[in-house]
């Protein structure tokens, strides 16, 4: 007798796995908009190892949360930026803002900027390739200016967005954020010292091409994270992503690259306290 699993359930903790970070999450979409539920999440997280975690802006709203955020619970750092999606609400006022938000010493990355090609013909509300192309040369010179990394959102725009990256001259940092290319731009990127930061989608089952790429990146040039609420690994795929999610993640990558767990998580969490700046 077979029963359907729920899926509105979230998954179970995993085994605690000690020293993770979750390179980037979206904590006011998983429930984190009041100082209570942020520490709720990151007591979950804690819990299982994930000592600390950087929460990623998509607009302007979702920015101030990420920094309200980082400003209540000292296990949290923040990323803000427009996400391409919303590359058509940056104006000079928003410009402003973002650029005194980037300076905040609890902001730790510009962040998600980049190409999305996927959704414009799908969505009449996302940004078009040419708006979120003048979008991303500004958040390139933001993080410049700054000085901190600029985490990059990348889908089906590989070429265009590594070129733009190479024309406009890449900051010292940066992180391709749930990296989604093949083996080919894994190794461009490695070769041009990027960070490549793995999701749950390295798990899922049709993700050859993925860990092939997961493979080839160095140690010094990998970090995990759960961009939840979205992309919950495998064998959750559907259910609701939560930063306690990630050991999940970075035991997959251990096993793909034959290292122990605790030897995996040492590697991923010393990266990413590294490439943002931030102490244990
Ligand atoms: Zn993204
Ligand atoms: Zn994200």
């Amino acid at each position: 007798m077979s029963k359907k699993t729920d899926r509105r359930e979230p998954p179970p903790d995993p085994q605690q796995l000690p020293g993770l970070v979750d390179a980037h999450t979206h904590l006011a979409a998983c429930g984190g908009r009041s100082a209570e539920t942020v520490a709720a999440i990151l007591d979950h997280a804690a819990a299982v190892g994930v000592e600390q975690v950087v929460t990623v802006a998509d607009d302007m709203v979702d920015a101030r949360w990420a920094i309200a955020a980082a400003e209540w619970d000292d296990r949290c750092y923040a990323a803000v930026a427009l996400h391409p999606m919303h590359a058509g609400d940056l104006t000079a006022q928003t410009q402003a803002e973002l650029e005194e938000m980037a300076r905040h010493e609890r902001v730790v990355a510009v962040g998600e900027t980049g190409l999305d090609y996927y959704w414009p013909s799908r969505s009449p509300d996302c940004a078009s390739p040419q708006v979120q192309a003048e979008a991303f040369s500004w958040h390139i010179d933001l993080a410049k200016r700054v000085g901190k990394p600029l985490m990059i959102h990348n889908r089906e725009a590989d070429r265009a967005l590594l070129d733009i990256l190479a024309a406009e001259g890449s900051p010292e940092t940066v992180i391709m954020h749930c990296f989604s290319g093949d083996a080919a731009i894994a190794r461009e990127c490695v070769e041009r010292g990027y960070v490549l930061s793995f999701s749950g989608t390295v798990t899922f089952g049709n993700a050859q091409t993925l860990q092939e790429a997961a493979l080839l990146v160095p140690d010094g040039q990998i970090l995990v994270e759960t961009d939840a609420p979205f992309l919950t690994p495998h064998p959750y795929r559907g259910r609701r992503n939560q930063s306690y999610c990630l050991p999940y993640t970075a035991r997959f990558l251990a096993e793909l690259r034959g290292v122990s767990d605790g030897e995996m998580a040492a590697i991923l969490g010393g990266n990413a306290r590294r490439v943002y700046g931030i102490s244990s």
